[in-house]
């Protein structure tokens, strides 16, 4: 079937899809939170050849939802605790189907007024909210990984250009050799930034952690002018800082560049009663943040800031005399030329819950991950971390349940989080980012979580409240 040119068909389509979306949205409850092996083993259907005629776009979307939504993961929902995969508030996700109507290619004022336009505002809001530097530039990218990539392309240019290295002419044949410092806990998608620019992982500094998993500034490596360090703002186990105040200055003073990976940890910088954990974080030279993450925006939506707007716009230019643009256009300041306007969502996000509002929501968060961590602490489960942010970390005394019981809960649906290894031993990794996620979820939890143990013959005694 060609495209259809019937512009009534189009609106039935769209309202078509809504209708589905809108069923979709209304069960999310309801839903298993990891789909069932007959909703995956249905996946099959979308096994067809590619076809010579096309099908009906009527009949495209049915098929969509028929064999697609059974079959997804309900990280929308309240009961999914896995990474920190956050929902998609009702603001964002409605913003959303209106870009998409809308269709702008973002990458700057010419391809689209509104984007461009509507995204600075969204940039400078971001800047607010996490107290970073006002004059920094900020890119919405794709991810915090992508959006690692062009800060650490920014940082290593710069730091070239200090000792008198051209990158952009030269290269990085015969260039200085810029060291890179990380955390013995750096996120694996940093590494992949680095070795992506061409850092070697053996070439890397690490510096070692704590028992909680900071960075343990007495046992830093020496910095210097050609160096760049990788700090973290929530490590993915923990939820922990680097211990920011310790390190940025003397970075800084040293010459260094400092680039915080702050995927999701960042937000803390949204709250009151957390903002002492990001103490002087604001003093780095590049950040990376999601929005998808905690903030409850639709994928794909991170930002990259740059203190030093200059370094991440030489970088990240991409001017042409077909398409010649302000210097802070988002296509020179991010990794992709057309892109769509994910900043949009994030601004209606932010607007629509306000400085108090994002502060809420991360609060709220950090109140029921303490929640959950003491209840399975009743439980008899050993707790790993503090629980300063929305991670909780725990395990059995013995390796095998750790593993076996969530197993077991994850097979049954009702729930999902992660596994992960904490100092050599399995764990559960609990993350809370959904603001659909309240007091009745945890309840929902700790009684699927204390069934299990039950059934297994784990649970001594009667402390555990739950069955
Ligand atoms: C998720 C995460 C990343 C990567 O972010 P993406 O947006 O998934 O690329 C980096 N660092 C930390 C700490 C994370 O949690």
């Amino acid at each position: 079937m060609a495209v259809d040119p019937d512009p009534a068909t189009e609106l039935e389509l769209a309202a078509e899809a809504d209708r589905r979306a809108r069923a979709y949205l209304a069960g999310i409850g309801n839903r298993r939170a990891f789909p069932d092996p007959a909703a995956i083993e249905a996946l099959t259907a979308f096994d067809e050849p590619l076809p010579a005629t096309g099908a009906s776009a009527a009949d495209t979307i049915a098929m969509l939802d028929s064999y697609g939504s059974p079959a997804t993961v309900a990280s929308n929902g309240p009961d999914y605790y896995g990474f920190v995969i956050g929902a998609t508030l009702p603001v964002a996700a409605a913003a959303e189907r209106l870009a998409i109507a809308w269709d702008q290619c973002a990458s700057s004022f010419d391809n689209s007024p509104a984007a461009d336009r509507i995204e600075a505002v969204a940039a400078r809001w971001i800047l607010e909210i996490l107290d970073l530097p006002r004059a920094s530039a900020v890119n919405f990218g794709t991810s915090a990984t992508a959006c690692g990539i062009a800060c650490l392309a920014a940082a290593r240019r710069e730091l070239l250009a200090r000792s008198g290295w051209d990158i952009d002419r030269r290269g990085l044949a015969g260039a200085p050799r810029v060291r890179v410092v990380v955390s013995e806990l750096v996120h694996i998608t940093v590494k992949k930034s680095l070795r992506v620019l061409g850092f070697g992982l053996d070439d890397l500094t690490v510096a070692p952690v704590d028992a909680h998993g900071r960075i343990d500034p007495k046992r830093l490596p020496p910095l210097d002018g050609a160096t760049m360090i990788c700090l973290q703002a929530g490590e993915v186990n923990t939820g922990e800082f680097d211990p920011f105040a310790a390190i940025v200055d003397r970075a800084r003073e040293a010459g260094s560049w400092v680039h915080v990976d702050g995927a999701f940890g960042l937000w803390a910088r949204a709250s009151g009663n957390l903002r002492s954990l990001t103490d002087a974080v604001d003093r780095a030279d590049s950040w990376t943040v999601d929005a998808h993450k905690w903030l409850n925006t639709p994928y794909d939506g991170a930002m990259a800031i740059v203190r030093d707007a200059a370094a991440l716009a030489g970088a990240m230019n991409s001017d042409a005399a077909y398409s010649a643009a302000a210097a802070d256009s988002q296509k020179n300041l991010g990794l992709e030329f057309s892109r769509r306007a994910r900043g949009i969502a994030i601004w209606a996000a932010l607007r629509s819950l306000g400085r108090d509002g994002v502060e809420q929501l991360v609060d709220e968060h950090c109140r029921l991950a303490r929640r959950l961590a003491h209840g399975l602490e009743a439980m008899g489960f050993e707790r790993l971390n503090r629980t300063c942010l929305n991670q909780v970390l725990v395990r059995l005394p013995d390796d095998r349940s750790t593993r076996a019981l969530r197993e077991q809960i994850i097979a049954d649906g009702e729930i999902w989080f992660g596994a992960s290894v904490w100092q050599g031993r399995p764990a559960w990794r609990l993350s809370l980012s959904s603001w659909r996620t309240d007091d009745a979820a945890i309840d929902r939890a700790l009684s699927v979580i204390g069934r299990q143990l039950c059934k297994r013959g784990i649970h001594r005694g009667n402390s555990n409240p739950f069955l």
